[in-house]
């Protein structure tokens, strides 16, 4: 029996979460699989029932199950900033320090029938296939941190460390992956001015030493971001430490046409990970019905793939998804005016009716 802990969060987190409960819950029962999933409290919900966004016992659930599929975390509510008041995002963070999840999978691809959503034009996204590898457990989010008051000066400072450890394995991934796919490596780094991506962009240059079949180029960040827009054909895989990745990811899922649709994966060493869309709580849309659910439905697909080896299954989400798509159902944030505009459980509902259909 496979175990899955199931975090819903904040904001829209418990609404996309629902509709894609409604997935799982009915692979359970047509196709015999074998899963059983628990809950627990992620983030402001989290702080507001236990005045911490992680307790030790759901940590210990995540740890113990073989995935984790997360809804968001966080919110106006919770936002401070005062420092050592608990923060529903550092919950997110212990997560994946203490799984060991050092990888995060964010793949973009561009639906055809969503060609018209993106704000960008047509024959530049046409095509695109872009899988982000960020660095998940270094760099500036776990260096060390403070905010000094001193009698003539107030100062804060954050550090962005890499061990060379944690820079082989995830160079060492995106090769592999590359190799899986258009066989093309993208170093994302700032070592023109940064000590960690001198040492990042060596390290990436002695492994590629062993992927002699790999075509790897390496590109600064700022140019990073302006080549997504002006040209995301020529990326295939783009690895990079964990505050580029973070802000490179979010600029990738735009080409896609939105943030809605886009889901994760944060893996370690084992078979284990985490699921989650790559989108925020959205507090702005909380409880209105606009939530698109696509995002998270689709990180089950890729728990299924990755964590349980559900290949089937996955392509059938993934297939029935595409189907709704193109049958011209669009929730808010993708409907550019066109198609019938639906709310967060009409567009649940009819990736179902398209999952029953194929099972
Ligand atoms: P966000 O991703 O929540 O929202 C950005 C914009 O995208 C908003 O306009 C929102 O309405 C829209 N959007 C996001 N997901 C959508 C969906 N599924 N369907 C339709 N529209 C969608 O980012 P934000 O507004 O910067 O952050 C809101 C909160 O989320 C903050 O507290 C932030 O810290 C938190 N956050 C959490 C995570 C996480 O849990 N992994 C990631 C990013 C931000």
């Amino acid at each position: 029996m496979k175990k899955i802990m199931v975090l819903p969060g904040d904001g829209i987190g418990p609404e996309i979460v629902n509709e894609t409960l409604k997935v799982m819950d009915f692979f359970i029962e047509k196709s015999n699989l074998e899963i059983s999933y628990d809950f627990g409290d992620i983030g402001g919900i989290a702080i507001d029932k236990y005045g911490i966004p992680l307790k030790d016992e759901t940590l210990e659930m995540c740890k113990n199950s073989d995935a984790v599929l997360l809804g968001a975390v966080g919110g106006p509510k919770w936002e401070t900033t005062e420092p050592g008041k608990p923060r529903p995002e550092d919950a997110l963070l212990k997560v994946r320090k203490e799984m060991s999840l050092f990888a995060n999978l964010r793949p973009v691809k561009i639906y055809k029938s969503l060609i018209d959503s993106s704000t960008l034009k047509k024959e530049v996204i046409e095509g695109v296939d872009i899988l982000v590898l960020r660095e998940l457990t270094g760099g500036i989010y776990f260096g060390k941190r403070e905010r000094i008051i001193a009698d003539d000066d107030v100062f804060a400072y954050d550090t962005e460390l890499y061990h060379l450890y944690e820079i082989e394995r995830i160079v060492k991934l995106a090769f592999e992956t590359a190799r899986l796919r258009r066989k093309k490596v993208t170093s994302v780094d700032k070592a023109n001015i940064l000590e960690s991506s001198r040492l990042w962009r060596e390290t990436v240059n002695r492994i590629h030493k062993n992927y002699s079949d790999i075509e790897l180029n390496h590109m600064y960040v700022d140019n990073t971001s302006m080549q997504l827009i002006r040209n995301p054909k020529q990326f295939d895989v783009i690895v990079t430490s964990n505050m580029f990745g973070d802000i490179l990811s979010d600029e990738t899922a735009m080409i896609s046409g939105s943030i809605g649709l886009l889901p994760s994966a944060s893996l370690g060493d084992n078979n284990s990970g985490m699921y989650e869309p790559i989108h925020g709580s959205a507090p702005d849309i909380q409880g209105t019905g606009k939530a698109n659910p696509i995002a998270q439905i689709l990180s089950l697909a890729m728990l299924f793939r990755y964590s349980l080896g559900f290949k089937k299954e996955a392509d059938i989400i993934e297939i029935a998804v595409e189907k709704v798509l193109e049958k011209g159902y669009r929730t808010p944030d993708i409907y550019a005016a066109k198609g019938q505009l639906v709310n967060t459980k009409e567009i649940g509902g009819l990736i179902m009716d398209e999952i029953k259909e194929a099972i």
